[in-house]
């Protein structure tokens, strides 16, 4: 099985393409609006671009018209990193995939969002993969 974490930035170039590797691998953000999943609502599972691991579910999705796509809780709280973010000027919280380690967006808590969690998991479109599937819980 391949260790995600131990792949050479040098590896990252060569399986993403330059988008995806701006904003997985180097913290970039896509522009907002323009996204392939700010709007979807079909059902299924989102998983990492990256390194495919599980991240957020459909049924945790929520319109929040932001910009981008918007979950108010991961699938499971081991399947993301969270960790405090100075740049730009800003203190924010950076959420990262669990098992590779690459830049997912940031999430942010008591906007007033009327959802389970008051969270939004404020994440880029170009980090995921939509597997349509029925979610069961
Ligand atoms: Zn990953």
């Amino acid at each position: 099985m391949t260790d995600f974490k131990l792949i050479a930035d040098t590896e990252w170039r060569n399986r993403l393409s330059a988008e995806e590797y701006r904003v997985l691998r180097q913290a970039g953000t896509e522009a907002p609006h323009v996204g392939e999943y700010t709007n979807t609502t079909t059902e299924g599972v989102y998983s990492c671009k990256a390194c495919g691991a599980e991240l957020f579910r459909s049924t945790e999705k929520f319109e929040s018209h932001c910009g981008w796509p918007s979950f108010f809780s991961p699938l499971a709280g081991e399947a993301v990193i969270e960790r405090v973010d100075t740049s730009h000027g800003m203190t924010r919280t950076e959420v990262l995939c669990a098992n590779c380690e690459s830049h997912l967006g940031h999430v942010f808590t008591g906007e007033g969002y009327n959802t389970p969690t008051d969270q939004r998991y404020c994440i880029n479109s170009i980090c995921l993969n939509l597997e349509e599937k029925p979610i069961e819980d």
